[in-house]
């Protein structure tokens, strides 16, 4: 996948990502599938080794934000892409919907917790996006409550960033049609039935509202320090293949090192 790509899934700062103009269903970054999982598996290697240095200079942080409808690939992309990467060192968040406590706080208070430490990746499966889509598609608050979290969240990945976390935002792009197939798998299947639950058809009834949620969430989020990507994701290998290039570019870019030896090794042989 060359550079090009990259920035043909980046949203531009500022613009809007135009959901309804993307396609879900493209086939891009390789000739065909058997390709597109051997350069994954590439890639996959590459990131194991770029996370340990990360571990090893342990003074930045990378947090990738997964959100998409449901059965856009989130759990997949994280089991396939991070399959080869230390469990020490990278940790996933699934955030469910708020429990009472945390709704008794602030709707960044159980986010901003589970931030990644120096040296950690983090992964959100879903996140405090939930809270101006989920939220607003719901009519869980007022409008004027979660119009005003755009500009809160700008900031609060702007402090993200500038104490040293790279801050990944992935919308996982799937078509209307092929989640309606995904989810009559996830029903048919006793192996993945225990994933579907009845909400979700709710949830699909409003594609639109959601649609227009995500539309405007990406455009006023989408910053020069946390950019959005809309990775296309009809095609599993199409997705993990984008999602693998978005992080081995961002780790490559960030060139961790190893920290110096002790110089007080020099010369010592071990006895
Ligand atoms: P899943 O990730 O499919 O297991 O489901 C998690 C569910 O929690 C989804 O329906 C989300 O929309 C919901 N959820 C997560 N965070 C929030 C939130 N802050 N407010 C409301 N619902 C949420
Ligand atoms: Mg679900």
């Amino acid at each position: 996948m060359t550079h090009d790509l990259l920035q043909q899934l980046r949203v531009e700062p500022g613009s809007a990502p135009r959901l309804d103009k993307r396609d879900p269903d493209v086939r891009i970054g390789a000739k065909n599938k058997h390709e597109g999982l051997e350069l994954l598996r590439a890639q996959v290697e590459r990131l194991s080794a770029l996370q340990t240095r990360l571990a090893a200079e342990a003074t930045r942080a990378v947090l990738v934000i997964l959100q998409g409808m449901d059965a856009s690939g989130k759990d997949g992309t994280i089991r396939h892409v991070f399959t080869g990467v230390n469990p020490q060192g990278c940790r996933v968040v699934s955030f469910d919907v708020p429990t009472p406590t945390e709704l008794a706080h602030d709707y960044l208070w159980r986010v901003q917790v589970q931030c990644p430490a120096r040296g950690e990746i983090a992964i959100f499966n879903r996140s405090h996006y939930e809270d101006v889509v989920a939220v607003r598609v719901r009519g869980l608050v007022p409008k004027q409550v979660w119009k005003r979290r755009y500009e809160h969240i700008r900031g609060f990945e702007r402090m993200l960033v500038d104490e040293g976390t790279t801050v990944l935002k992935l919308f996982l792009h799937v078509s209307r049609d092929e989640q309606g197939q995904r989810l009559q798998e996830r029903l048919d299947n006793p192996e993945k039935r225990w994933k579907f639950r009845v909400g979700d058809l709710d949830d699909r009834r409003l594609w639109d509202e959601y649609m227009t949620a995500y539309e405007d969430a990406i455009h006023q989020t989408s910053t020069d320090w946390a950019p959005w990507y809309v990775v296309p994701a009809d095609h599993n290998w199409v997705r993990n293949l984008a999602v693998g290039e978005i992080l081995v570019d961002a780790l490559e870019r960030l060139d961790p090192q190893l920290p110096k030896p002790d110089p007080g090794l020099d010369g010592v042989e071990v006895s």
